[in-house]
């Protein structure tokens, strides 16, 4: 199998490559066979990218919103058209089933083109009355924008950046996790089908160092990155100490509250989307489960009898629900993890297991594995795993699980299901969670602002709310009387 692209990188509209980079293999994660070779960015790459940016970036601007909109709606419009093929791309970069990547990936980075594509042209600054002089604030864009992202949604993060970004009149440099950089080479050809100018998004290949690189370039303005944690406070630290506009997406460890009152299916089937939907590795996942005592029997009993049933493997078979995780690396931690949960005590229901796939010997495949009898100190229950390991925890009272599901230094995501909607709208008033859901989970649609409170980031992506964080405010005093100066 391969899926070789045409060169590592796309610069001003151009395919590049130097290969004097790094070498980084792509692997596809069900064989574990190498399909692509590709080239970690040069110093000279990175320069490469950033001046193209820098230099196609002010014509961009002045150009009228509707018409920026009209080539991103065009290149969502080219999205879908190629959405089998890049979602079979995607499939091989990440081992995500096609099932998934067929609506969650290209899919889902159309929706946000498209969203805006429209959204630009309503985005507009206030007018303000000061009782005869009266004022105005403009929206600007920022310049060159980096996007950094992680590998388990990578079109979809590269839309997620890329259209906001460009929405607003500023260029991007975009640099895709090595451990998936297919897709985003595949979007910046979309992008110029569509008829965008060189230069406004590019895509440079490489590990933390290019990454860093991009973070620390003087002539970049703002850096928006999806990562980890650690990842998240390093680049950071390097937005600030060049002064730079930061939006930070991070990982989590989210609760779903699940009350006695709460519809059971519905409950679980939010509770298994949230765990093992692409294998676990979402930010968002809602791993603490905490399960009211009244129905806590009830629920880990059909939750395993479900959890039994999920089918596991070739990612391209269209009736696989869980593929493998992606890489050698993450599978000996998640499976780390799992011993930890067991040696901490906590019962393992079912999963656990590496499966042994027929043809898919070399795959980083783990069983979606649930663990009840969780208690609050346990790693399982503290650390975010990025795989498909549920932890169940049982709770008495509102109050009560309010402060256990907030006892946690991220604040990405929570959920609470509950037929009792006040009590519903009171325990999501109290969680300390940037995206919440009630009576579902896991859902992010575009319309919607989606990031964290907490270590679990800084900013927001979708929604109107990403425009204002790829903008600059600029607010214009104007007098229509003379200039009341006392000299
Ligand atoms: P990671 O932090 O290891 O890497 C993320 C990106 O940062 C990669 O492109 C990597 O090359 C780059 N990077 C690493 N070190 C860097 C440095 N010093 N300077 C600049 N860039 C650097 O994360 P990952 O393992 O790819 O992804 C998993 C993590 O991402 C999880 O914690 C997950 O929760 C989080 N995540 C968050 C969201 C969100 O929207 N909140 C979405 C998806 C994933």
């Amino acid at each position: 199998m391969r899926a070789q692209p045409k060169a590592s990188h796309y610069i001003n509209g151009r395919f590049v490559d130097d290969e004097r980079g790094t070498a980084i293999p792509v692997i596809y994660p069900a064989t574990g066979e190498v399909i692509a070779s590709l080239h970690s960015a040069t110093a000279n790459i990175v320069e490469l990218a950033v001046e193209a940016a820098r230099a196609a970036q002010p014509a961009w601007a002045r150009l009228k919103p509707v018409e920026r909109g009209r080539i991103l709606r065009r290149a969502a419009d080219i999205l879908r058209a190629h959405n089998e093929e890049l979602s079979r791309l995607e499939t091989l970069d990440t081992g995500k089933p096609i099932q998934e990547t067929l609506v969650a990936d290209a899919a889902s980075a159309a929706d946000c083109l498209e969203y805006f594509a429209g959204a630009i042209a309503a985005f507009n600054g206030e007018y303000v009355d000061l009782g005869g002089p009266f004022a105005y604030t403009k929206r600007q864009a920022l310049g060159v924008c980096v996007g950094i992202g992680a590998w388990n949604y990578p079109i979809q993060v590269a839309g997620w950046k890329s259209a906001p970004a460009l929405a607003m009149g500023n260029a991007m440099v975009f640099k895709p996790s090595e451990n998936t950089p297919l897709s985003a080479l595949a979007l910046a050809e979309v992008y110029s089908e569509a008829g965008l100018p060189d230069g406004l998004f590019n895509v440079v290949q490489g590990y933390g160092d290019v990454g860093a690189a991009l973070a620390s370039h003087e002539a970049v303005d703002k850096i928006s990155l999806t990562g980890s944690v650690p990842t998240g406070k390093k680049v950071l630290s390097l937005a600030g100490s060049h002064m730079k506009h930061a939006t930070m997406e991070l990982g989590g460890k989210s609760p779903i509250i699940v009350f006695d009152d709460a519809d059971l299916e519905n409950a679980i089937g939010g509770a298994m989307l949230g765990n093992f939907y692409s294998t676990g590795q979402v930010c968002s996942n809602g791993t603490r489960v905490f399960v009211q005592k009244g129905l806590h029997d009830r629920f880990v009993e059909r939750l395993v009898e479900r959890t039994k049933t999920i089918r596991i493997g070739d990612p391209l078979d269209p009736d696989t629900q869980m593929g493998p995780l992606v890489n050698k690396s993450q599978h000996d931690k998640v499976t780390d993890y799992i011993a930890v949960g067991k040696a901490e005590g906590a019962t393992l229901q079912t999963g656990g297991g590496v499966p042994s796939l027929q043809g898919f010997e070399g795959g980083f495949f783990v069983e979606p594995t649930v663990f009840t009898g969780v208690t609050d100190n346990m790693r399982i229950a503290r650390e975010e795993i990025f795989g498909p390991v549920m932890s169940v925890l049982s709770f008495d009272s509102e109050d009560e699980v309010i402060a256990r599901a907030n006892d946690t230094e991220f604040g990405l995501a929570a959920g609470v299901f509950t037929k009792d909607l006040p009590r519903a709208h009171r325990v999501i008033a109290e969680l300390q969670a940037g995206t919440c859901w009630i009576n579902t989970y896991n859902l992010t649609p575009v319309e919607i602002p989606f990031g964290g409170f907490k270590q679990s980031g800084i900013g927001r992506e979708n929604s109107l709310a990403a425009l204002q964080h790829y903008s600059q405010l600029k607010s214009v005093y104007v007098e229509t009387g003379d200039v009341a100066s006392p000299y």
